[in-house]
């Protein structure tokens, strides 16, 4: 067992580290007011080859994996949620390709992504189905005038990024909709500028503001069998546990950023002749959250390296989630924490305190709520999954 990251993951660490730091720190305040989509930084992270880390080098990527990007979402989200989220957009929808994907679909999309010359969204998400995959309404008939090909419809939402988005990766049904069928969900690229999508929404929400969630809207758009992936809902599944480590070192570096805030101003902050860190009851607190961050720092680590071994299969899952889970969760408690820690000052935007904390609440609803989370640690250990015998 090495708990030490490798020379290469510590470069890449220290490297990200500066660029937050020096760059990403200063505008985190400005994105969230604004809303607008910082793409100054995504060129920063172009420049700095920090959009194909995930992405093997064949395909234009630097092949750094899932532990690379992890890694690196974890020091841009000590300082925002939002350039986090747009480093974990390289995964997510180029997962499903990855995983299932034609050498053509990998060669045609993956360099993009990595080059930052293009960006995709991933819609599985709809208004009437969210933790319940199989409940999708969109349909994807077969086109009768091209072999191979489907015709979709149905409206996807809340997507990420889904306004920059060149591409998709859209879920729907090859049979009828009100099935429950697993073997009838398939998964597709479709191009943005295909006739019949509209974007007709962007959501007002509570956080993560800078990049936009979408409504996205199918009207009898024609995908070409060169853009179906299929994979069934074993594909959905296998995309998602591949990122809960990746959602989680979101968690992780927000739940890092919020704590290391609030203790340099406890220590600052005078109260009844002493400053506020000097009092136990306020030690405790910051102990029991770096604790909590340790340990889910262990979580994530461990569930990142699993995926990639290629080991986000089903006998897997109790791991992954546990790392989405537990991060997530931490976020939220870490950020209430900072809040409280600073009082009034921490509820004011003078401080980043009441932004981690609105910027948290997301992360325990994305990919899997932690109810969903729950579940499946639950069924892994009914089913032995994970067991310690
Ligand atoms: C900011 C943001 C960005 C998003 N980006 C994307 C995206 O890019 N692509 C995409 O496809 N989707 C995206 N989503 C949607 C997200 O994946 C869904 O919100 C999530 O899957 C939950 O679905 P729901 O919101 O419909 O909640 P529901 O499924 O309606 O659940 C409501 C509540 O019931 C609980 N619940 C549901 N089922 C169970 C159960 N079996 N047992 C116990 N409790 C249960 C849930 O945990 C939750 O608390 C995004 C959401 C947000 C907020």
């Amino acid at each position: 067992m090495d708990f030490q990251l490798t020379e290469e993951l510590l470069g890449l660490q220290q490297t990200v580290r500066r660029l937050a730091q020096d760059k990403i720190k200063p505008r985190a305040r400005e994105i969230d007011t604004t809303g607008a989509y910082p793409q100054d930084l995504f060129d920063e992270f172009k420049k700095a080859d920090l959009l194909g880390l995930c992405i093997p080098e064949e395909y234009g990527g630097s092949g750094a994996g899932i532990m690379g990007l992890t890694l690196t979402i974890e020091e841009v989200t000590k300082y925002s949620n939002v350039l986090g989220l747009m480093l974990l957009l390289t995964r997510l929808p180029t997962g499903p390709i990855m995983i299932a994907g034609t050498e053509e679909q990998k060669q045609r999309y993956l360099p993009g992504i990595a080059k930052g010359t293009h960006r995709a969204a991933f819609c599985l998400s709809e208004p009437g189905a969210g933790s319940d995959v199989a409940g999708m309404q969109t349909r994807a008939a077969e086109d009768r005038d091209v072999k191979g090909g489907y015709i979709l419809n149905g409206t996807k939402c809340w997507i990420s990024g889904g306004m920059q988005a060149d591409w998709f990766v859209v879920f729907a049904k090859t049979g009828d909709p009100s099935s429950r069928d697993h073997t009838q969900i398939c998964s597709f690229i479709v191009e943005a500028d295909s006739p019949g999508v509209t974007r007709p929404r962007v959501d007002r929400k509570m956080g993560v503001k800078g990049i936009d969630t979408t409504e996205i809207v199918l009207d009898d758009v024609k995908v070409g069998p060169s853009q179906v992936i299929g994979g069934g809902f074993a594909l959905v599944m296998q995309s998602l546990n591949a990122m809960r480590p990746i959602v989680a070192a979101r968690g992780l570096g927000l739940a890092e950023g919020a704590l290391m805030y609030a203790t340099e101003y406890v220590k600052n902050r005078p109260a009844f002749g002493k400053t506020i860190a000097e009092f136990q009851g306020i030690q405790w607190e910051i102990a029991k959250c770096a604790t909590e961050i340790e340990a889910a720092r262990l979580l994530t680590y461990r569930a990142a390296w699993l995926a990639d071994q290629g080991k986000f299969t089903k006998e897997y899952v109790p791991m992954l989630s546990m790392a989405k889970y537990y991060a997530s969760e931490v976020a939220v408690k870490a950020s209430g924490l900072a809040v409280q820690l600073l009082g009034a000052a921490g509820y004011m935007e003078d401080h980043p305190t009441e932004l981690y904390y609105r910027d948290a609440r997301q992360l325990t609803i994305v990919e899997g709520t932690s109810q969903v989370q729950l579940g499946l640690i639950g069924k892994g250990v009914l089913g032995h999954d994970l067991w310690w015998d």
